[in-house]
């Protein structure tokens, strides 16, 4: 301990993802949130364009949400899955199996994206291993893939700042990115470039053999690397080629779950079902941590119905796995979600959103514009010697002016709550549109 903090001493809390010493020395802060809006501590509105982190897919401090939080910390706080379970973590369980798509119908919880990832990776190694497959340990991700920050998901992820300095796991293969900007840029929607890129997974069988490879993972449309759209018949043809030779596909739903794309999952919306699947974020509408991994009845049989005796078939859980209060958040949240039309809502409102943000084209450094059912990202030019600044330059201004945008790289993604109006859509784009004039 050192000599007594004031309570409001920024120093102590290590953030995450942050330049802490530039965000301490000019610090912007969140107090409050409801509906499409942040408040800050002196009481200015911030339109909230990001959904906090890809998550408040509901929008902020919904009601219903906030009492079934309430009302479950009063009955069971908490309550350990191990061994031992409580009704909420069942039901929520039962109503995702119903919406997943196909036979996705198991559900493995766990207490955040990362956490779903690594849970995803291990259930996968589990099911080749119980299929007679020991060889069958290569697992395959992408360039630019992000699959949060356990050291499974650095392995398979391919943003080189996440893995740069730390050891990655053995036996792990890359696939393309399918980003091209002299090919695909200002697309509308999925490009028809880059196809040909899910043919590598066939080079990589070919070399390696498919008796060695366990899964390949992707996030069906990447988020944090900038928002990358998968080319037209990409995601269907890993599909192909994976089932043909024995290997599980991962999808990372982490940001396209839960309405983002105008269904459920983007394997709903493309019609494409995996035989995993990790969700987080807008699984509880963000307002209590929790993962989950939406697993196929036949993966689920071959690790818990094939085990040999009684005893346990996979070694692997959270503390928080199925957490009382991250249940009754999402049992709630599915409730808005559906009483409320949200996901046919994000399916509506996409043609309007695409019309908006490719308005953007034309402006100073927008290089490209990207988007998918209610996600754009809008690239910039970098400055010159100094990568990333403009867009960091835009995400302060605006965050000055009222709007919040979220940043990677040179790129600036918007992915607004799902109840958004026209008019606030309208008054994000106006508003980034005078910043991005105005950067230098
Ligand atoms: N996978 C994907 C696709 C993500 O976008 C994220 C978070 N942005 C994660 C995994 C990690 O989730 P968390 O931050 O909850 O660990």
């Amino acid at each position: 301990m050192t000599a007594a903090r004031a309570a409001n001493d920024l120093d102590p809390f290590w953030m995450p993802f942050t330049a802490n010493r530039a965000f301490k020395a000019q610090p912007r802060l969140l107090a409050s949130a409801r509906d499409m809006h942040y408040f800050t501590p002196d009481g200015r509105a911030v339109l909230d364009g990001t959904a906090g982190l890809w998550c408040v897919n509901a929008g902020h401090a919904r009601k219903p949400i906030v009492e079934a939080i309430q009302r479950q910390a009063e009955v069971l706080d908490y309550a350990p899955t191990f061994q031992l379970g409580h009704p909420l973590a069942f039901e929520l369980a039962s109503r995702l199996a119903m919406l997943l798509p196909g036979d996705l119908n198991h559900v493995f919880f766990a207490g955040s994206g990362s956490e779903a990832v690594d849970s995803a990776l291990k259930i996968a190694l589990a099911c080749q291993r119980a299929r007679g497959f020991e060889n069958r340990t290569r697992l395959i991700g992408r360039q630019k893939g992000y699959h949060g920050v356990g050291f499974g998901g650095i392995s398979v992820g391919g943003l080189e700042n996440n893995r740069r300095g730390f050891p990655t796991l053995p036996g792990v293969d890359h696939l393309s990115h399918t980003l091209n900007l002299e090919e695909a840029a200002f697309t509308r929607g999925q490009p028809t470039w880059g196809l040909h890129l899910a043919d590598e997974l066939e080079a990589l069988i070919e070399t390696h053999g498919a008796e060695t490879i366990a899964a390949v993972i992707v996030e069906p449309m990447s988020g944090s690397a900038g928002v990358i759209v998968p080319p037209l018949g990409y995601l269907e043809r890993l599909r192909e080629i994976t089932a043909r030779h024995g290997i599980l596909l991962i999808f990372d739903e982490v940001i396209t779950g839960f309405g983002r794309l105008g269904a459920l999952t983007a394997a709903e919306a493309l019609g494409v079902t995996p035989d995993l699947m990790t969700c987080a974020k807008g699984l509880t509408n963000g307002a209590v941590p929790m993962g989950a991994v939406g697993v196929s009845a036949a993966v689920y049989q071959s690790v818990v119905e094939g085990a040999a005796g009684p005893g346990i078939e996979f070694f692997h859980g959270y503390t928080y796995s199925g957490h009382p209060l991250a249940a009754a958040a999402g049992l709630a949240t599915l409730d808005v979600y559906e009483s409320e039309g949200l996901f046919q809502r994000a399916a509506e409102l996409t043609p309007y959103w695409q019309d908006a943000v490719h308005s953007l084209k034309g402006l100073p450094h927008v290089i490209d514009i990207r988007d998918m059912g209610l996600v754009a990202g809008i690239e910039l030019e970098p400055r010159a010697g100094a990568p990333g600044a403009r867009a960091t330059e835009a995400f302060h201004r605006a965050f000055d002016d009222g709007i919040l945008i979220r940043v990677t790289a040179d790129v600036i993604a918007l992915s607004p709550p799902l109840i958004i109006s026209r008019d606030q859509i309208d008054e994000l784009i106006d508003r980034l549109s005078s910043i991005i004039k105005t950067i230098r």
